[in-house]
């Protein structure tokens, strides 16, 4: 890992006024990287958030002048390409991001052209950051595996492999979509406790699952795993990550291959990739319970156990249609961390993946799993918050939910924050459950 530079001072400002102010997501510390137009039959490219700004980066390229391996790497960024900047690994990476910070400086000469390169945020449009090819959801919180695994085996709620394997699943890609998604309530089938034979129709115990998105920076071949320390260069940045499930529909489906149709339909990511440069300030020790077998050689190093988890503060909020309707704003269900909540770590969970020699492709994203923290509390889906259906949540003005209905508006939120480092945000991953689709037609 690259030790903290100048771009991670916290005194460092902006010219771009916005990204100054105490609350904003997006101070230049962070510098995301997103895809965004601002008319629908713009081609698509990328910009980077500062403030309540996007730079474009197709824009910065034509009008600025820049140092000429600046130049060749802004080139795939200009197209809408983050996958072939991705490819490139972490020195452009760090390279590009302490040009940008430069750049974007209080103390930069560069302002003036690039003062004519901004599009306020309220007028992008955002796609999702890069092409996704392939997706895998892992299960690295050993509170929502021991909370879930609960309710359905309560004699023996860890399955004897957790402790040891990074347990995952293949996931779809086609139906990932950026923040602000509509997802229809999914069909499917589904058992209800007293009837001997499934039924068809809409999901009615549909929930959210909070999560961190890794995209994947550099690929491997297919046959030569990443090592640890590999994996761990090679981790472009992480976005947030809503993986919605059909609980009724996953019950019934779930054995023997694991989940299918009842995570298929959707999965929302927010718009902006917090890059692994961004988030050095506030890397943290890989550390274990002592009643915890030590991780197998090929998932054990000095160095992940030094810096191999990532301190992320992780929130989700809730809007009904009614709240929406009284004026009433989203409502706060849970709070966790991803150090706390995962039992892997990014470098351990990539390193997995690759070991019996799949490859890993630039843009590839990887979930971590449902990021529950210890106490019932931080439960990160409805599923736990609400233990299985026993203890409903009670919302503002008197609703409950045990499961999502139409007209929800889920909205995850995550930052970091330390002493002696700026605060920078993740902006937020936002979805709302619409009416299922009539099926079959009438
Ligand atoms: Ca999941």
């Amino acid at each position: 890992m690259h030790g903290p530079d100048s771009t991670h001072d916290p005194a460092l400002r902006s010219w771009v006024e916005s990204a100054n102010e105490p609350t904003t997501d997006f101070p230049i510390q962070n510098l995301p990287f997103g895809r965004f137009r601002t008319h629908r039959n713009e081609p698509w490219r990328i910009g980077v958030a500062i403030g309540d700004q996007v730079l474009d980066l197709k824009l910065a390229a034509e009008l600025c002048p820049w140092p000429a391996r600046v130049s060749v790497w802004l080139e795939p960024l200009s197209a809408g390409n983050l996958n072939a900047f991705m490819a490139l690994g972490a020195r452009p990476r760090r390279a590009l991001r302490a040009a940008l910070s430069a750049a974007l400086s209080e103390k930069s000469d560069q302002s003036p052209f690039l003062e004519l390169c901004l599009v306020p945020q309220a007028q992008a449009q955002m796609s999702l950051p890069c092409d996704i090819g392939d997706y895998s959801d892992f299960f690295a919180s050993i509170h929502h595996a021991t909370s879930v695994g609960r309710l359905f085996r309560p004699d023996s709620p860890l399955m004897p492999n957790y402790e040891w394997v990074p347990i995952g699943y293949h996931g779809r890609a086609s139906s990932i979509e950026v923040s602000g998604m509509h997802v229809p309530r999914p069909n499917g089938q589904y058992k209800l406790p007293d009837q001997e034979r499934p039924i068809f129709g809409p999901s009615r115990r549909l929930d959210y699952e909070l999560e961190l998105g890794v995209l994947v920076g550099a690929g491997n071949d297919r046959g030569q795993p990443k090592t640890l320390l590999q994996a761990e260069e090679d981790w472009f940045g992480l976005v947030l990550l809503n993986d919605w499930s059909a609980r009724d529909v996953q019950s019934w489906e779930y054995q023997p291959l694991g989940p299918f149709l009842a995570k298929s339909f959707a999965t929302t990511i927010s718009p902006w990739v917090v890059t692994q440069e961004a988030l050095q300030p506030f890397r943290a020790p890989f550390q274990r319970d002592e009643s915890r077998p030590p991780p197998l050689p090929y998932l054990e190093s000095a160095a992940n156990r030094e810096y191999g988890h990532v301190d992320v503060h992780l929130e989700v909020w809730l809007q009904s249609a009614a709240m929406r309707e009284r004026g009433q704003s989203p409502v706060r269900l849970s709070h966790s961390n991803f150090k706390d909540a995962a039992y892997w770590t990014i470098a351990q969970t990539m390193a997995h993946h690759t070991v019996n020699g799949c490859n890993l492709r630039p843009g590839d994203l990887l979930g971590t799993g449902t990021l529950s923290g210890a106490t019932p509390e931080q439960g990160g889906s409805l599923l736990e918050l609400s233990a299985g259906d026993w203890q409903p949540v009670i919302l503002p003005g008197g609703e409950t939910r045990s499961f999502l209905l139409d007209g929800d508006t889920v909205m995850l939120r995550a930052w970091c924050d330390r002493k002696g480092a700026r605060r920078i945000g993740f902006g937020p991953c936002v979805g709302t459950i619409d009416p299922a689709v009539a099926w079959p037609p009438a």
